[in-house]
């Protein structure tokens, strides 16, 4: 484990400037009404990073009336997808070329490396920013011969105002898997980044201004969830709300929308994804994909494989390696480049996961390796496995949402798929096996919206993702997500010597 934890001390890099705080509202930076702010926390220190501006209902209202006559009197949905798809290409490179600070934004306020974000997370935003792009100019409809003496056509049109809830997990790419295909469709949008993770949507907000985003297009509110978040869900001139984040709060976005206008909902909620490993599999290979589906962005990411099942021929050696590799793992500030776990986000998720590792040693599963936060300062966990799990333990059950593995063990087919779906979630799941047959018909029986064959988060732009069951409905990612943000209208026509004439 790195005994490297120090906070900013030594880090290699010069720490972001912070320079946007307030409310970004119809192309401007403003104060909230109530003049209220918010603590930004450091997760490797505890240290506040900086206080933002707490949005409440009135700047929701403000944000509303602008993406409203925005949507209803602005160019954006008036111009040709190909202007649009232009404009979101000068977003992408302006995003490309600030990435090092946007990084470094995600990495001190959410805890997550940074060398991962400059090469991967930032470049992913630029590149999905221009494959909605280049998507802006194909949104068409269809043409339809109907009966004798009427023709019609189909129009696939923007849905008009969207509100964007966003977990705090993935600032970036939860940012622009929400914004990019809505900005492509001619949307107008109110976001609202999670309250642990505010930076870097300011700073979006201010790149896409520049870019030549219109006034009104993109706002962003910062602000807790039941009070920001709900006047989004429960805004009578909001027509869709697109929300990322836990089951629990997806149900009262739900309700909220069905109590206020009815507005369109998207739900991408929790999950406790399975990874299934056969007898076949390449042991050293399927230990560190088992590693890496627990431990990448430590735990904190929606599709993370928390039940590992392997099967009895291999569990074994499979147990011994996991240990080892394990104890390899570095744990340590996000700037280190030696680092593959920063801090997780904050002090109650720290507190969560701990609690839940508790309740793990006191339900009678047997800790294999870690199981204890690291160093004094920040909220760093070691990467934690547990075995003689049993599938109706909590540690088995809940998204615990941290570096915390539930290994257990399975003999035939029948059973890995019983088990896999013992779940109330189906976001994703895991298939290691050189099994044709065994790949195909598990990837079949499973409840879940992606599933991977020997890999785990194979991830393209491409690529839809969401959920089956209690993980939501809706898709990010691919045309799945442009078509959540447009609707279709019918138009029809008699046609020559109709008797409508
Ligand atoms: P959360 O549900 O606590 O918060 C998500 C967002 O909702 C935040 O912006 C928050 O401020 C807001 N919110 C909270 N209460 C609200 C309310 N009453 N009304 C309106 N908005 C409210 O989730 P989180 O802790 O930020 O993120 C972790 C969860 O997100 C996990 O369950 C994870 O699986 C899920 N997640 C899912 C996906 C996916 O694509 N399926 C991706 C990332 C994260």
């Amino acid at each position: 484990m790195a005994d490297h934890i120090n906070g900013n001390s030594d880090s290699p890099v010069k720490l972001p400037t912070i320079k946007f705080t307030r409310l970004f509202i119809n192309g401007e930076f403003v104060d909230s009404v109530s003049g209220k702010t918010f603590e930004t926390i450091d997760p490797r220190t505890g240290g506040v990073i900086a206080r933002v501006a707490e949005g409440d209902k009135e700047d929701v209202d403000l944000a509303v009336r602008a993406a409203r006559q925005a949507f209803d009197d602005g160019p954006w949905p008036r111009m040709s997808g190909a202007a649009r798809g232009r404009i979101m290409m000068k977003y992408a490179d302006l995003i490309d070329e600030h990435k090092e600070e946007l990084a470094a934004l995600d990495a001190i306020d959410a805890g997550k490396l940074f060398n991962q974000g400059k090469a991967l997370d930032i470049p992913g935003v630029a590149n999905l920013l221009r494959y909605y792009a280049g998507a802006a100019d194909k949104i068409h409809g269809e043409t339809l011969k109907m009966s004798r003496e009427l023709q019609g056509y189909t129009l696939r049109e923007p849905i008009g105002v969207s509100g964007h809830i966003i977990p705090w997990n993935f600032p970036s790419s939860m940012f622009f898997m929400m914004s990019a295909p809505a900005l492509a469709a001619g949307c107008t949008m109110i976001v609202k980044p999670a309250e642990q993770t505010p930076l870097s949507a300011l700073f979006y907000a201010d790149l896409a201004y520049k870019a030549g985003v219109p006034a009104g297009v993109l706002n962003v509110i910062t602000g807790y969830g039941p009070t920001a978040g709900a006047a989004i869900a429960s805004h009578m001139d909001i027509d869709k709300v697109c929300f990322t984040g836990s089951t629990e709060v997806g149900r009262k976005i739900m309700q909220a929308a069905a109590t206020s206008n009815l507005k369109q909902v998207s739900l991408e909620l929790g999950g406790k994804s399975p990874l299934l490993i056969f007898d076949d599999a390449d042991v050293d290979k399927a230990a560190d994909l088992a590693l890496l589906g627990i431990l990448y962005n430590k735990g904190e990411i929606c599709v993370a494989s928390s039940r590992v099942f392997v099967q009895e021929g291999i569990y074994d050696e499979f147990v011994k390696k996991l240990k080892e590799k394990a104890k390899d793992w570095v744990v340590g500030d996000p700037f280190d480049p030696r680092s593959r776990q920063g801090p997780q986000v904050d002090k109650q998720q720290f507190d969560k996961i701990l609690s839940y590792i508790e309740h793990g040693k006191r339900e009678g599963a047997t800790l294999l390796t870690g199981g204890k936060p690291i160093g004094k300062t920040g909220y760093f966990i070691e990467p934690t496995v547990f075995t003689d799990v049993k599938e109706e333990m909590m540690i088995a059950t809940d998204e615990i949402f941290g570096p915390v593995m539930s290994l257990m063990k399975f003999e035939t087919i029948e059973e890995a798929i019983k088990k896999a779906n013992n779940t109330k979630y189906g976001l994703a799941a895991g298939i290691v096996t050189k099994n044709l047959d065994v790949a195909n018909t598990v990837s079949r029986s499973i409840r879940a919206g992606t599933i991977w064959i020997n890999c785990y988060f194979g991830f393209d732009r491409d690529c839809s993702y969401g959920g089956y069951k209690m993980s939501g409905f809706g898709r990010h990612l691919g045309l799945e997500a442009l078509h959540k943000f447009l609707q279709v209208k019918s138009v029809v026509t008699p046609i020559y010597n109709s008797p409508w004439l």
